[in-house]
């Protein structure tokens, strides 16, 4: 019994990662107070952190529901969709697409962040970058009669615009 309590006394005064047991450490998570080693530990500009309470942190920051994906999603599919249609409309004045892909492309992210209350999901950017490819891709083969080089053009401009809006941090 007293052996057991002198192990006992011994381990409580070394301390080890909470993710990986063989690895001894004093330093402790400023959020969370598990030991972890320097691996383990992410710093911050007030402390270290531990990984999992990292996670915590980012998922609190990214509150995307389903239907906020959905919504980014149908708006960009739209602001997608209007772009085979620009060539038809600038002519050939193709210059000025280069200027107004990219604005049609953020404002349709723009849209979407108001329609959702600015709530972002960690996957936001890409949903709002595949949705508006494939809304302009489908309506320049529906629609717009097919798709020309400057079409993609526009695609990729508008798409990186759109994504760039979702990836703008704290
Ligand atoms: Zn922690
Ligand atoms: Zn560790």
């Amino acid at each position: 019994m007293d052996e057991n309590m002198g192990d006992a006394t011994l381990k409580s005064e070394m301390h080890f990662c909470a993710v990986h047991p063989q690895r001894d450490t004093e330093l402790r998570c400023n959020r969370c107070d598990r030991y972890m080693c320097i691996d383990c530990a992410k710093r911050t500009p007030v402390g270290y952190t531990c990984r999992e309470c990292v996670r915590g942190h980012e998922n609190k920051f990214y509150q995307g529901t389903l239907v906020d994906y959905a919504l980014v999603a149908a708006t960009c599919a739209i602001g997608g969709a209007l772009l085979p249609f620009l060539q038809l409309v600038i002519g050939g004045f193709l210059i000025v697409g280069f200027i107004v892909a990219p604005a049609v492309g953020g404002g349709a992210a723009q849209f979407a962040l108001a329609l959702t209350q600015r709530r972002r999901g960690r996957y936001s950017g890409y949903v709002a970058a595949g949705a508006m490819l494939a809304g302009g891709i489908a309506s320049g083969l529906l629609l717009a009669g097919g798709l020309g080089l400057f079409t993609f053009l526009f695609l990729a401009l508008a798409t990186s615009g759109a994504y760039a809006r979702f990836k703008v941090s704290i």
